[in-house]
């Protein structure tokens, strides 16, 4: 199996509706070599999202029922507050994230990888406040990246964003380690806006996360080779900086997308 770390950013206007041309950025490592899908998968009843969420409010027989017509289960929830080590500034900026495990990757590394994308995250006065861990079951169809089932995924979870999702790999093509979609690449896949799916076997996974979380923060999948920067295309763990014009725009585009708050107490 080849290997290929390079990341590919690629103008793709194929499902542009818009008369704004819109680039569609891929900002990932490739990883494998391509990878054909090797089998077709069931779909799934669409209404997913409502069987999670009226679980509560049905009752017990209700649980019973949905849980057979429900192919993704939440299993775990686990809250993290504040996993970067750093001083609260006054201009910080807060950002809260939902992580979905959906290939039972180990709870510890993904911790700290999460950690270390925060202190990478906090050179730009962005603190990652609240972290929403899940540990969600789904079938091995929705194990993978594969657009028209991560998009039945996200619509079905509709967690909140952004969201990363730890998966068991990609059956995308080309594959890459992670992918990130902004604003200005999912018009025609509109769940998967502000998500990031990495795939199991990411190296340097902490910065692959923070690379990932500026593409989606500054909505753009520009990449910078100056040395040292972590927006380099490819990743490692020297490549660790973000320059002013960097931070300035993740502040401002994800301010105005929502995704960071400021005041944070
Ligand atoms: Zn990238």
């Amino acid at each position: 199996m080849s290997v290929n770390n390079r990341k590919n950013p690629r103008m793709n206007l194929r499902h542009a509706r818009d008369h704004v041309r819109l680039p569609i950025f891929f900002s990932m490592r490739a990883r494998y070599g391509p990878i054909h899908r090797t089998c077709w998968t069931v779909l799934i009843a669409r209404h997913t999202l409502i069987a999670l969420g009226l679980i509560a409010a049905l009752g017990p027989n209700a649980v019973a029922n949905t849980a057979l017509a429900t192919p993704f289960t939440i299993e775990s929830r686990n809250t993290i507050s504040d996993l970067a080590a750093q001083t609260h500034t006054t201009s910080e900026l807060a950002l809260q994230l939902s992580v979905a495990n959906i290939d039972r990757w180990d709870d510890a590394e993904v911790i700290t990888a999460l950690r270390t994308a925060a202190n990478l995250l906090a050179q730009c006065e962005i603190r990652i406040t609240v972290t929403d861990l899940l540990r969600i079951r789904v079938p091995d169809s929705h194990r993978y990246f594969d657009t028209p089932r991560s998009r039945e995924l996200a619509r079905a979870l509709a967690l909140p964003k952004p969201t990363l999702y730890f998966t068991a790999g990609t059956r995308q093509v080309p594959a890459f380690d992670a992918e990130a979609i902004g604003r200005g690449n999912s018009r025609s896949r509109p769940e998967l806006t502000d998500t990031v799916w990495i795939a199991r076997g990411a190296r340097d996974l902490g910065q692959v996360i923070a690379h990932e979380l500026v593409h989606v923060l500054m909505d753009s999948g520009a990449h910078d080779n100056s040395s040292g920067n972590l927006m380099a295309e490819q990743t490692s763990p020297q490549n660790t900086q973000l320059n002013t014009a960097q931070c300035a725009q993740m502040r401002s585009t994800g301010t105005r997308n929502g995704l960071l708050r400021p005041g944070v107490n």
